[in-house]
């Protein structure tokens, strides 16, 4: 049970000047610095360090340094295990004030920040931890007269790229299991959301990660991002992040060292609602949180709903009276159901989009404007548009804020042609009591992840990717650990 005192305790506490976190010591760079606004009240809670170039290649040597010199990449799987279940261990004794700690700079309530950032981190690197021993080599089924090794090698030097949404999380997922196969690491956290993750990397050197395999170096995308992208002693780039930056990464690769790139990128994900689901209520419900927590910053949001013509209007007023009925407010407020938008970009860009969408004939049914402004903070209302056409700019685009975008539809076929009319396919959702329909409509969508009569909620067992424009990596599960190795053939005359 959180304790709203420890928080307001914890809230109060002055955030020190940020340096980057370069071979196990903290370290000022550049002395160029960016600001730290938190979106709860528009005040500067800090500075990070604005990286160069030449921050990033110090960072990236140290990583080398440390990869080549086997003092993590050749260490016993049992060591490396006991260090990563040790971090799982910090991760959860200080879950609140890291928690705390990342509302204040990306503004998700925290309600859902302790559970999906620290939490999901330390659970992510136990499951790691445990995979350590457990994932391995093969022998191939050769003739009798030769042996047929496949190893895994760590890849060397991992570069990761996380957005702003879920950077502890995100970065969980990319650090882990490159971790667990031995590599090193260098991590570039988003302008708007270094901070929970400069504290990690002093986590992890506690729990007792040697010097130099995990380095945060944090500032901009076009500078220290680029110079991690573009680097020739990088060997794995792995991304969470918009579309057009993912371009971008492929083109680093393409003008450097043709490092594998690894892409996590957004979506318009469709949820689409039978009348045959078997609780409309709970639909309703479930679908209202699948667009608007964490003010729709969540790459997977159901952001397309996608409903049967015969129960549309009775399904949106029920979803209209959950979405109004969410407190939008302090992100560190417990009584907030919803916390603020991440930046005033970012919220510009929402209303942009809700305009856009008017001006293209869709009806505002909900929502649709910035409020809390006295705050000085960032906060919008839930935001439901109807009657959105497939081809309308809210019906292709990515908003990645609390609007949604919704469609009827008459049948199964035109459901899956509306749901798969994308250039997007990342996830989505069918809601039906008709077994054979949910299995036909599991194959037929074009996303990396169908939920069946729910939204959300997936653990680390599974994997989370897309598919077309929404990547071609996955995070999560064991197959996530396969990013970060090079397989070896060992051909061996008997
Ligand atoms: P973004 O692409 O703007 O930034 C992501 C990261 O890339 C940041 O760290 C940024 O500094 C860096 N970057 C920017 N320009 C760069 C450059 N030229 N070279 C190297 N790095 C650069 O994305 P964002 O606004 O932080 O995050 C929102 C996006 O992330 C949305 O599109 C969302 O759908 C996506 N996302 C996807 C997933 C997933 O698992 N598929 C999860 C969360 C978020």
């Amino acid at each position: 049970m959180l304790d709203q005192n420890q928080i307001n305790e914890l809230r109060a506490q002055p955030v020190a000047a940020q340096k980057l976190f370069v071979d196990g010591a903290w370290t000022a760079g550049s002395g160029e610095t960016l600001p730290v606004v938190s979106p709860i009240d528009g005040s500067v809670l800090t500075t990070v360090v604005s990286a160069s170039a030449e921050d990033m290649d110090l960072a990236i040597k140290a990583a080398r340094n440390a990869f080549d010199d086997g003092r993590w990449s050749r260490m016993a799987p049992a060591g490396r295990k006991k260090i990563l279940h040790r971090l799982a261990d910090i991760i959860e004794r200080e879950a609140l004030a890291l928690s705390v700690l990342g509302v204040r700079d990306n503004g998700t309530e925290l309600n859902m920040a302790f559970k999906a950032e620290a939490g999901s981190a330390a659970a992510t690197f136990r499951y790691y931890a445990e995979a350590i021993d457990k994932v391995y080599g093969e022998v191939a089924p050769t003739a009798s007269t030769v042996l047929g090794l496949i190893h895994r090698e760590p890849v060397g030097v991992v570069g990761a790229i996380v957005p702003w949404n879920f950077p502890l999380m995100i970065g969980a997922w990319k650090i882990a299991p490159a971790l667990a196969e031995g590599n090193s690491v260098v991590l570039k956290p988003a302008e708007t959301a270094s901070l929970s993750l400069l504290r990690l990397a002093e986590l992890a050197v506690e729990a007792g990660l040697p010097d130099g395999v995990f380095n945060v170096v944090t500032g901009k995308g076009s500078v220290a991002g680029e110079a991690l992208a573009l680097s020739m002693d990088v060997d794995v780039l792995t991304f969470t992040g918009s579309g057009p930056v993912g371009r971008r990464l492929l083109e680093y690769s393409a003008r450097s060292n043709l490092k594998k790139i690894y892409l996590e990128l957004g979506g318009k994900s469709p949820n689409v609602v039978f009348a045959d689901a078997p609780d409309l209520a709970q639909a309703a419900k479930i679908s209202a949180m699948g667009i608007f927590r964490n003010s729709g910053q969540v790459c997977v949001a159901g952001s397309r709903l996608l409903v049967q013509e015969n129960i549309h209007d009775d399904f949106i007023a029920a979803l209209a009276r959950h979405a109004g009925a969410l407190n939008v407010g302090d992100p560190l407020d417990l009584a907030s159901d919803i916390g603020a938008v991440n930046s005033l970009t970012q919220l510009q860009g929402n209303l942009d989009f809700v305009a856009k969408a008017q001006e293209e004939g869709a009806h505002r049914y909900l929502g649709g404007e910035r409020i809390l402004t006295d705050t000085g903070g960032y906060y919008m209302e839930p935001t439901i548009m109807t009657g959105v056409r497939p081809g309308d700019t809210l019906a292709r685009r990515e908003v990645f804020g609390p609007v949604l975008a919704v469609t009827a539809f008459t049948d199964e076929a035109e459901a899956v042609r509306l749901a798969n009319d994308s250039d997007f396919g990342l996830a989505g959702a069918v809601w039906t009591a008709d077994l054979s329909r949910a299995h036909r409509m599991i194959r037929a969508m074009k996303t990396g992840v169908v939920h069946v009569n729910t939204y959300g909620g997936a653990d680390g067992t599974v994997p989370l990717g897309g598919v077309r424009q929404s990547g071609n990596g996955h995070d999560k599960s064991l197959h996530a650990m396969n990013k970060y190795v090079d397989l070896k053939t060992a051909w061996i005359q008997l």
